[in-house]
């Protein structure tokens, strides 16, 4: 497999080196907004460590990232009074996956509403917005 890239977007997020919405962090993973959401609330999770995705991460990465994940399932969906939540995650080029440090995606869901489709940029404010609904519920 292909080695990690220390250059990839979301090792520059871990580093602040290019900007994110934060909403919820602990010594092992980071939990900030997607900026091309596919749901109001779509978020995405992180280890702080690197790893490529599900396929070269460590038994210890995989439980922290899944707390993580559903920690802040529970919150979107009392931030969106969703009805569920999507959890999406790819591995390689091939599996779907276009940044290559593991994340797992957070979806909040509505009954008959589908997710919009992908690689449109979202609005910043709104997206600041909805990163402010989900900290509040985590509190
Ligand atoms: P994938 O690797 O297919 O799971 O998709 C990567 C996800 O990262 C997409 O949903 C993008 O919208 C999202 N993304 C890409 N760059 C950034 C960024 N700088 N900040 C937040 N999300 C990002």
């Amino acid at each position: 497999m292909t080695a990690y890239d220390p250059d990839n977007i979301f090792a520059k997020i871990l580093r602040d080196e290019i900007p994110s919405t934060r909403v919820f962090e602990d010594d092992e993973t980071l939990a900030f907004m997607d900026i091309m959401p596919r749901a109001d609330g779509h978020l995405l999770v992180i280890p702080k460590t690197p790893c490529r995705n599900v396929l070269d991460a460590s038994p210890d990465q995989l439980a922290a990232v899944i707390r993580t994940v559903q920690k802040l399932g529970r919150a979107v969906m009392t931030a969106f009074d969703a009805d569920g939540v999507t959890v999406q995650q790819f591995n390689e080029a091939a599996g779907g996956q276009e940044v290559f440090h593991l994340h797992f995606h957070v979806l909040p869901r509505h009954e008959d509403v589908s997710l919009r489709p992908p690689g449109k940029m979202g609005d910043f404010d709104v997206i600041a917005e909805h990163a402010e609904k989900i900290r509040a519920a985590l509190s």
